[in-house]
């Protein structure tokens, strides 16, 4: 334990010194004014010191310049030593000063002339509660440190359950419960929900022709794809079954979904992923149903289940029509 004896008379510092080496202290520092303390302890510095550098003060009431008071209360003032105990030494007749001493911060006080048992007992009392408290806050920091991890750990766990391995993508778990709060909402809002699901195009003619591996490399260039069209906060991209794929658009209208299912479209196309055994195109293309749900009119569908059908129906129809399209649900 480091301390730093202030003090402007030198006999004074040099009998507490040798009291504390005599009972067996080692790392003892001096400075003769409040000023030699401060630069010492780096207080004044632009850049303050990450660890405090002593971890008691024994600090002389009465100095010229500045005194103990005025010192105690600066060292106290920053944040480095705010918990940095401070004994004040002092002659009996100041003792009033003693009590603006300890309304600036000093932990304790030794009267002038020293005795060393007194001095090395109050020393001992010092550093102990600096030491108990020095354990205690690494002990807050450490619980911070593991609540953190623990904050980190269960988002990675609840982002493993509403993802899908392959893809990164949300899954159908997710799905289920976003749609529902999300139908609740726009209802309350009176505003629309667009869905758009999206089937890549002769999917299983493509796993015969480059096997099941080259397959799910496709099922994640696509799936990054449809993700990056995704712009609004609250558009999620779902893999709602093997190579199919799932855009929730809340506050989105017909023409928007349509637009966007659009645009979906010709990017996978973009990627000109080959494809030679697609009787349409040399190159991997998706097909998509798209179906609205509009709270503010007398809207024909009424439920989850009903949008997920319009959808599904109208994807069914753009397959019917030759593939890579778009169908809008009536
Ligand atoms: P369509 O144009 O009518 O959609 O034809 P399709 O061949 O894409 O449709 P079908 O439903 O007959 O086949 C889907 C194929 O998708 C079957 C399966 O081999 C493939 N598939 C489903 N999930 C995965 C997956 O995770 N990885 C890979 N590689 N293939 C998958
Ligand atoms: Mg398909
Ligand atoms: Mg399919």
């Amino acid at each position: 334990m480091r301390i730093l004896i202030v003090d402007d008379d030198r006999q004074n510092r040099h009998l507490i010194k040798t009291y504390l080496e005599n009972a067996g202290f080692t790392h003892i520092l001096e400075a003769p004014s409040a000023v030699d303390c401060f630069s010492m302890l780096k207080i004044s510095s632009p850049i303050l010191p990450e660890k405090e550098e002593v971890d008691l003060i024994l600090l002389d009431l009465r100095m010229p310049e500045i005194n103990g008071v005025e010192a105690c209360k600066k060292i106290k003032s920053s944040p480095v030593y705010k918990d940095v105990p401070i004994i004040m030494v002092t002659a009996s007749e100041e003792m009033d000063d003693l009590v603006d001493s300890f309304s600036a911060g000093a932990t304790d006080y030794i009267r002038k002339p020293i005795q060393r048992v007194e001095l090395i007992a109050r020393v001992n009392a010092a550093l102990r509660l600096k030491y108990e408290m020095d354990k205690r806050k690494q002990h807050e920091r450490e619980l911070l440190r593991i609540q953190e991890e623990l904050r980190r750990v269960n988002q990675e766990l609840l982002q493993l359950t509403v993802r899908d391995e392959l893809t990164g993508v949300y899954n159908r778990r997710y799905f289920d419960e976003y749609i529902e709060n999300e139908w609740s909402r726009v209802t309350r809002e009176k505003m629309e929900l667009s869905i758009i699901i999206m089937d890549i195009d002769f999917f299983k003619l493509y796993n015969d022709t480059y096997g099941h591996q080259a397959g799910d490399e496709c099922l994640k260039k696509v799936a990054e794809t449809m993700r990056q069209a995704l712009k609004r906060p609250a558009d999620r991209l779902i893999r709602y079954g093997g190579e199919e794929f799932v855009a929730v658009l809340p506050y989105t209208k017909k023409s928007g979904a349509q637009y966007l299912a659009e645009f979906i479209l010709t990017q996978v196309a973009e990627l000109k992923i080959s494809h030679k055994a697609s009787p349409i195109l040399p190159y991997v293309t998706i097909s998509a149903g798209v179906a609205t749900y509009q709270p503010q009119e007398k809207s024909k569908i009424k439920s989850v289940k009903q949008l997920i059908e319009k959808a599904d129906q109208a994807l069914y129809r753009a397959k019917q029509q030759g593939r890579n399209c778009v169908v809008i649900s009536d």
